[in-house]
This record gives C-alpha cells, sequence and structure tokens, in this order.
C-alpha cells in the first residue's frame, strides 16, 4: 500500500492522447480542465503532486521515424509537444486556484522553468504542483521514463499512471479481445517478461530497480485520481 498517514506526494503521468479528447491530435480544453479539476481537489486535500504528461496527441518520434523522419529529431518534436500539454494543464489548474510550475528539460525561458530538481521539491512543499515537460531532453526516451525518473528524483511514493480507456493492466488487448482478464497485482518482472503494456521497459526496469511501486488506472474516471492518490483498490498496482 502506498499511502502512508498524511496525504504524500506523488508522480502523476498523464495520457496526453487524453489530452485531446478522443480526436487523436491537438488539446481539448474540457478534457484538461476536467483533469485539473480533479488535481485541485487532491492537492486541497493536502497531497503533493507532480505531474508528467505524454504527447501522443501531437507526435511520437517512432511514428514520424517510421514515416521517414530522422529519430532524434523527430524525438525532440515529440518532447516540445510535451510542453504545450504542460501550458494547457498549468492554464485550468489556475483557473481552479492551484498555483502551479512547469520546468522543461529542454530551456524554455519564457513560458518554463529550467528542470532544477531542488527547486520542484520546494515548490511541491509550498503546495505547487510541479508539471515536468520536454521529457528528459534526451532522444529515445520516452514519458513513462521521465515520469519514474522523476518520481525518483523528486521522493515520491508512487508513480500513478492514468491512462486512456482502459482501467487497468490486462492479459491481452481488452478492445481486441472480450475475454481478457485485468490484473489486481502484478510484479515488475511479470510485467517485463510477458511484455504487459504498462509503460516501456527502460520506465519499468527502473521502478523495479528502485522499488517504485506504479499504479496503472483509468484517468478520465471521474475521482479516479482522488482514488489513487488515497492508495484504494483501483487498477493495477505493479510492485516487487
Ligand atoms: N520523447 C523523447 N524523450 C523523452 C520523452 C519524450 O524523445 O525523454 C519524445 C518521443 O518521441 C515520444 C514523444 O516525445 O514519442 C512523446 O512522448 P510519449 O510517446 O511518451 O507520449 P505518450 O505516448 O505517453 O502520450
Amino acid at each position: 500500500d502506498h499511502t502512508g498517514q498524511k496525504a504524500g506526494r506523488f508522480m502523476l503521468k498523464l495520457s496526453g492522447e487524453a489530452f485531446s479528447g478522443g480526436g487523436g491530435l491537438g488539446v481539448d480544453p474540457d478534457v484538461v480542465h476536467a483533469i485539473a479539476r480533479e488535481i485541485a481537489a487532491v492537492v486541497r486535500d493536502g497531497a503533493e503532486i507532480a505531474v508528467v504528461i505524454g504527447g501522443g496527441n501531437f507526435f511520437r518520434g517512432a511514428e514520424l521515424q517510421v514515416r521517414g523522419m530522422d529519430r532524434a529529431r523527430s524525438d525532440y518534436m515529440g518532447m516540445l509537444g510535451t510542453v504545450m500539454n504542460c501550458l494547457a494543464l498549468q492554464d485550468f489548474l489556475e483557473k481552479e486556484g492551484i498555483d502551479s510550475r512547469v520546468q522543461t528539460a529542454i530551456t524554455m525561458g519564457q513560458v518554463a522553468e529550467p528542470y532544477i530538481p531542488l527547486r520542484a521539491v520546494r515548490h511541491l512543499e509550498k503546495g505547487r504542483v510541479v508539471i515536468f515537460g520536454a521529457g528528459m531532453g534526451m532522444p529515445y526516451f520516452s514519458t513513462d521514463t521521465t515520469a519514474a525518473q522523476r518520481a525518483l528524483e523528486i521522493d515520491a511514493e508512487a508513480l500513478l499512471m492514468g491512462k486512456n480507456g482502459v482501467d487497468g493492466v490486462y492479459d491481452s488487448d481488452p478492445k481486441a479481445n472480450p475475454d481478457a482478464v485485468k490484473f489486481d497485482a502484478l510484479e515488475y518482472g511479470e510485467v517485463l517478461a510477458r511484455n504487459l503494456k504498462v509503460a516501456d521497459a527502460t520506465a519499468i526496469t527502473l521502478c523495479r530497480d528502485n522499488n517504485l511501486p506504479i499504479l496503472v488506472f483509468e484517468l478520465l474516471a471521474a475521482g479516479n485520481i482522488a482514488r489513487a492518490v488515497r492508495g484504494e483498490k483501483i487498477g493495477t498496482l505493479v510492485s516487487d
């Protein structure tokens, strides 16, 4: 169980795809506002929340590579896409009365602070949401890996992976196979050995080696972020 007496500090990984609101591309402000409301509620209850958002609603480097682009350059495009998601979330958090800071791994002083881990921790202690943008700033990595690394560096107690349209980890794709079975709990090794869709292997390995629990849950179900923070039995918990 990842909850203690106090509300605790959590890393929330948000699916970039969810931000598009089903359109696949771009940002749906209504969806972002709904997510911001949920985050605001848990912050008001005393939880410290750091956020990493994917960029799949703009660009994925691997997909552009298949279309003939240079991988590293398209990965940078992917990273820049995540920053737009960060700014959208920051805007709606502000409208909910919650202070936030965006910190990016690629410096862009007009819109965000640079990634400074100790400052991020200080923001969290003051009740500000910290949103990490531009991934790790390095091609060939994912925002899942970024979320795991940042979670470790700020000493979060769990990585809460909010997914788009699936409520946990299944033994096969539940959209393709109606008999797919959902796991309540999994070990890191099982996720890796069976290549289950939790996050990429780099992210899972990082969590395993540092014993960081991962909760995979449906992001857009109302109240789910609060349930995840409270440690309720939703989704799938990956630990050792
Ligand atoms: N990316 C990267 N390095 C990082 C994080 C992200 O190169 O540290 C790029 C990569 O091209 C990736 C894209 O940014 O495909 C968007 O992130 P991701 O695919 O993780 O988004 P999600 O699928 O979670 O929406």
